[in-house]
């Protein structure tokens, strides 16, 4: 497999580079030169096929031998050890459920696959890695749970004591294995700051091999070209169009779906859903991009004002503003709408959508009445709505039973190492235990 970055600025790199680099340094993204066409015949058979058997197929035909066949089933067993169902909520309308990885996000997908593919490359090197992430509560846990288990990774984790909720301080203290839990005495931007500089300090780079688990690393694109093409054959028997919509935010689930639709597999048309974040939705109807500072919606994990995937997006589409156009749709909706759909759909239907579900359900509806689309539309639950219990609960009225896994987790004990904002005590931490 050959990748190049967006920015043209530097070499082509292989996978294992793209993977270990994350960036390119001429900050563009990695994107593969070329994106193979599946086999006619897998897709022609398609709904015979369970969900290992597609994301096996995708990842062989577009990393082109670069890992032995044997080895990529491997890591797509272990890696993706869930489910995706697609769930029925109205008679033309489907919700491809995401949620049923360990953190109950779709972030599941990229994270651990992106952790078991390092993992490979450095078991056959036998080295070893540790990653450090600051957080202030949701990433640490979907790259915690992620990277749980993976050989030759050492995952610390850096978190402001007292600034997190309980629910997400137990998932990040409870792992234990690979995982370690610092608890900082300090705000979130102490905790980025220490990891910040023990990137920079030359003792530590040249003892340990840091790194960090990067969000546009191509490894975690991957694996979301896979629940497409699974949502598709579930469909496929109904010999009807079909029409995906993803509620975006940095624009890497969607891209995942566009890299499926690029190796054939005949998807009709994309919407893009967002929040009160529109940036995306207003470059498809100006033609200009125009980043803004973000605000703060309900649907918290898409307020984002820069798509970090913009270019990947527009590469999909030939660097094209008006083939783009005519292959996405963009809608974008404030949260009083939003909560109302979450509200509506519970009436009419029982089915309790997450906000950023909500968002993805109203920019199919729209689009299907708008467009008189006939097929089957998708709309893409990118997390549990427990996840946001509280405002979910006052919007239905009901309270939402949490899934057994994040029971289970908040029932264990915390273990954390507690340790000040002082460098030379990270530093020395880091020295004995990395
Ligand atoms: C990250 C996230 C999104 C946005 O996904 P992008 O790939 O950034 O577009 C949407 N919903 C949830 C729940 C998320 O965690």
């Amino acid at each position: 497999m050959e990748l190049y970055s967006t920015n043209g600025k530097v070499e082509n790199v292989n996978l294992k580079q793209a993977v270990f680099q994350g960036l390119p340094a001429d900050n563009g993204l990695y994107m593969p030169t070329t994106i193979p066409k599946l086999d006619k015949e897998f897709i022609e058979n398609i709904e015979k096929y369970d969900f290992q058997t597609i994301a096996y197929e995708i990842t062989k035909t577009l990393i082109q031998g670069e890992i032995p066949d044997e080895d990529i089933a491997e890591i797509i067993k272990d890696a993706i050890d869930f489910d995706a169902p697609l769930i029925p909520v109205t008679d033309k309308m489907f919700c491809l459920e995401l949620f049923h990885g360990p953190s109950l996000a779709f972030k599941d997908f990229g994270a651990r696959f992106m952790s078991r593919l390092m993992s490979y490359y450095l078991q056959k090197e036998d080295k070893e890695i540790n990653i450090l992430v600051a957080t202030s509560g949701d990433t640490g846990s979907a790259v915690a749970q992620g990277f749980l288990d993976a050989k030759g990774i050492k995952v610390t984790i850096l978190y402001p004591s007292g600034k997190v909720s309980l629910n997400q301080e137990k998932q990040l203290t409870t792992l234990g294995k690979n995982i370690t839990a610092l608890e900082i005495d300090g705000v979130f931007d102490d905790c980025q700051a220490l990891v910040k500089q023990a990137f920079l300090d030359k003792e530590l780079n040249e003892k340990l091999n840091l790194s960090s688990a990067n969000s546009i690393n191509i490894a975690r694109l991957i694996p979301q070209s896979f629940y497409y093409a699974y949502a598709y054959s579930r469909l496929k028997k109904t010999n009807k169009k079909t029409v995906f919509c993803v509620p975006s935010g940095n624009f890497g689930n969607i891209c995942g779906g566009m890299i499926a639709r690029e190796m054939g597999l005949p998807f009709d048309h994309f919407v893009v859903a967002t929040n009160a974040n529109d940036i995306v939705p207003s470059y498809l109807k100006t033609g200009l991009f125009e980043p803004q500072p973000s605000v703060a919606t309900v649907s918290n994990a898409m307020d984002v004002g820069n798509p970090s995937n913009f270019s990947r997006f527009l590469a999909l589409h030939g660097n094209d503003y008006a083939l783009a156009k005519s292959k996405v749709t963009g809608k974008s909706y404030n949260d009083e709408i939003t909560l109302y759909a979450v509200k509506k759909v519970y009436d009419k239907t029982g089915y309790i959508m997450c906000p950023h579900t909500a968002v993805a359900f109203l920019g199919l509806s729209d689009y299907m009445k708008e467009s008189g689309f006939d097929g089957n539309g998708v709309f893409l639950s990118t997390a549990h709505p427990s996840k946001f219990a509280d405002i979910i609960e006052d919007v239905i009225g009901e309270e939402i039973e949490l899934p057994k896994r994040l029971k289970d987790i908040v029932n264990k004990e915390k273990v954390s190492i507690p340790m000040s904002k002082d460098f030379g005590e990270f530093k020395d931490w880091l020295l004995k235990n990395g």
